[in-house]
């Protein structure tokens, strides 16, 4: 994957994760490939339930893919579908042919969403985002390096557009701070708008300079 932009988000639980693949999947124009790597609880299923949300598929009908390798879920009223595939149990890419993977993955009503990817590269020539989960410092938490192509603009916008408005730093997608990336930030922010309200307006007279008088 040449032309990457690569970020990283420490997302606090799994709202956060779920969140971040509805902003994700709302975002994707079709035809998308998204690559998902982690290992087992570190929110790939989580993830990707958003991302059917996003997309207008029914969260609930995503499931850990475990024994089948392709879930396929057509989109409704016209809208995008998600084809949720599992390759850890795929013995090589003609087995994957055989289930009807070209045509699927070329297909543009359709949004890939692919775990374990490594285990047939050739399958997934061109992701348009890799996500990689890991455990967090705390327990709910998860650390995620975004790998995003540059031929996907949109995705990058979605996932990682904003920047704070104090700091320039990169805002979590639906983080309760945003648009800051940070309480810290948020409240900087409050400080400067009440530095502002309170100061003075009229011009600076010579007795505002004057010492206090002392009797
Ligand atoms: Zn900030």
């Amino acid at each position: 994957m040449t032309d990457v932009q690569r970020h990283e988000l420490l997302l606090e639980d799994p709202h956060r994760t779920h969140e971040l693949g509805r902003v994700i999947g709302a975002a994707c124009l079709g035809g998308e490939h998204l690559c998902l790597r982690g290992d087992l609880g570190a929110g790939k299923t989580t993830l990707v339930r958003g991302l059917a949300e996003g997309l207008g598929v029914d969260p609930g009908s995503v499931s850990s893919p475990t024994f089948t390798i392709l879930h396929e879920h057509r989109g409704e009223h016209g809208g995008l579908g998600l084809v949720h595939a599992d390759l850890y149990r795929i013995g090589d890419a003609d087995e994957l042919e055989a289930l009807g993977w070209e045509e699927l993955s070329r297909d543009g009503a359709m949004v890939l969403a692919v775990e374990w990817p490594e285990r047939v590269p050739e399958a997934v020539p061109a992701p348009a985002m890799i996500i990689t989960l890991q455990h967090g410092p705390e327990p709910t938490a998860r650390h995620l390096l975004l790998e995003i192509s540059m031929s996907a603009p949109h995705l990058l916008v979605a996932a990682v557009g904003r920047s704070c408005r104090t700091c320039g730093g990169t805002v979590t997608p639906g983080s309760s701070c945003a648009p800051f990336c940070s309480d810290r930030c948020r409240l900087a922010d409050l400080g400067n708008w009440f530095g502002g309200r309170y100061a003075i307006s009229r011009e600076i007279e010579e007795d505002d300079l004057m010492d206090p008088e002392i009797e």
